[in-house]
């Protein structure tokens, strides 16, 4: 039996999951701020969905699904991200007709997409993502950047760098598509084959390779901007001056397609390097999306949205020092400590009660000596010991120490919640 975890996932355990339930009830919080409803989509959908709506020519659909019958013969597919769930979802519950649009939902969950795995990709990860749907301004866009930005601001992260592009309308797209074709044309038998295949089916996706000798080519390609529709390019201006006015650094990125076919308009990814240089890819990205939904089968409404990778949020947080101890605090209150059946008897029940008041309480169940339990109650960056023996039982008291100070004290059992209360900071 393999008793190591299946490639390209992990575990996440104790503190480090705290940190995850942190990252991601920061995001949460921001994002309720800006009027985003939490969704939970299925992990598995139809497969159809994902090709679709992600697109058959992305990377993602292409090769990275995991993707396997069922026993009633279906198609089904792990949801290698989550937008497309969101806009089904959409859909099937006829959302935009019962609620005001737009309809804006926050997700939070695993992902799964069969890659290769190396520093920061995973093939089971999370993201914490957002979408609003019916988005039919510009201020969406704006809204959805700034949205991205703040979280990771109160996050803490500094020396971020937030890329940004416009892959502009659909003739704006049909355009520079042909241009591509033109430019690739003669180079094209030098690539690689999967250049090759979106050669035909998404030129656009060869700006995306990740070959160095293509990536070479890739930077004599022309940009998309000379072919942005005045439309277009109004939008864009608008944006990079909004950013500007609200003070937010940003570089216009002309190569930066990104790996979803869904995409149009605004695009936009946040980097960071940590301080000793390691670079774990994007820690997040999203843009506007224009006929998602109705290929989907819904109504001709366009979208924007972005996703944070939390593997990667979490590790330049802790790179970089800044998960503060006490945000990811899972030290214990007290450590009941008891020998003998009376005492636990009497242990287990104020355990009970003091977990009633709120307090994160331990206790020994076995008999240990008392040296060995203050160890555990040390490993266990606990608070207080509470050591209850059968001179305590008969006297009604409870010894209470100090484990920062070792200072040790005699506390009436009723007068225990009280003396808790006043010296534990919640
Ligand atoms: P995407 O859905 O491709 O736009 O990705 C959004 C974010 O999810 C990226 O910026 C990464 O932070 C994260 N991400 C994507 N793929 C992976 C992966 N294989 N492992 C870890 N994080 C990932």
């Amino acid at each position: 039996m393999a008793v190591t975890p299946p490639k390209g996932t992990h575990d996440i355990i104790a503190a480090e999951a705290l940190a995850y339930d942190y990252i991601e009830s920061v995001c949460q919080h921001v994002a309720s701020n800006y009027g985003f409803d939490p969704i939970r989509t299925p992990i598995f959908e139809s497969t159809d969905l994902f090709s679709r709506g992600v697109g058959e020519s992305s990377d993602i659909v292409n090769k990275e699904m995991y993707t396997f019958l069922d026993k009633g013969q279906r198609s089904i597919s792990l949801r290698p991200e989550n937008t497309a769930g969101v806009a089904r979802s959409v859909i099937s519950n006829k959302l935009y007709a019962t609620a005001d649009l737009p309809l804006k939902f926050s997700y939070n969950g695993p992902m799964f997409r069969y890659e290769r795995p190396q520093l920061g990709r995973f093939r089971q990860f999370h993201q914490f993502g957002v979408e609003n749907i019916g988005a039919s301004t510009i201020y969406d866009d704006l809204e959805t950047i700034m949205l991205a930005y703040n979280t990771l601001q109160l996050l803490g992260f500094k020396n971020l760098v937030l890329k940004i592009n416009s892959l502009g309308d659909q003739i704006t797209r049909n355009n520079y598509k042909s241009a591509l074709k033109t430019f690739f044309g003669e180079k094209i038998d030098s690539m690689c084959s999967d250049c090759h295949t979106r050669y035909k089916t998404n030129p656009l996706r060869i700006l995306d390779c990740k070959v160095p000798m293509d990536q070479e080519l890739v930077k004599f390609a022309p940009s998309i901007n000379q072919y942005l529709s005045e439309n277009s390019k109004d939008e864009f201006e608008f944006i990079k001056n909004e950013l500007n006015e609200f003070k937010i650094p940003y570089i216009v990125d002309e190569k930066l397609v990104r790996g979803l076919d869904y995409y149009s308009g605004i695009i936009f990814e946040f980097h960071y390097i940590t301080s000793d240089g390691k670079d774990y890819g994007a820690i997040g990205g999203g843009g506007h999306y224009d006929r998602l939904v109705n290929q989907l089968g819904g109504p001709a409404l366009e979208g924007v949205g972005f996703a944070f990778g939390i593997e990667r949020l979490y590790s330049i947080l802790r790179d970089e020092n800044l998960l503060q101890e006490e945000l990811i605090d899972n030290s214990c209150d007290a450590y009941i400590m008891t020998f003998g059946k009376k005492p636990r008897e009497a242990g287990f029940e104020l355990a009970n009660r003091l977990r009633m008041f709120d307090f994160r309480v331990k206790i020994n169940f076995e008999d240990k000596p008392f040296k060995s339990l203050f160890k555990i109650a040390e490993r266990t960056k606990s608070k207080y010991a509470l050591i209850i023996g059968d001179n305590e039982l008969e006297q009604g008291f409870i010894t209470v120490k100090d484990l920062t100070t070792k200072e040790q004290v005699e506390i009436g059992v009723e007068e225990i919640v009280d003396f808790l209360e006043g010296r534990i900071v919640r």
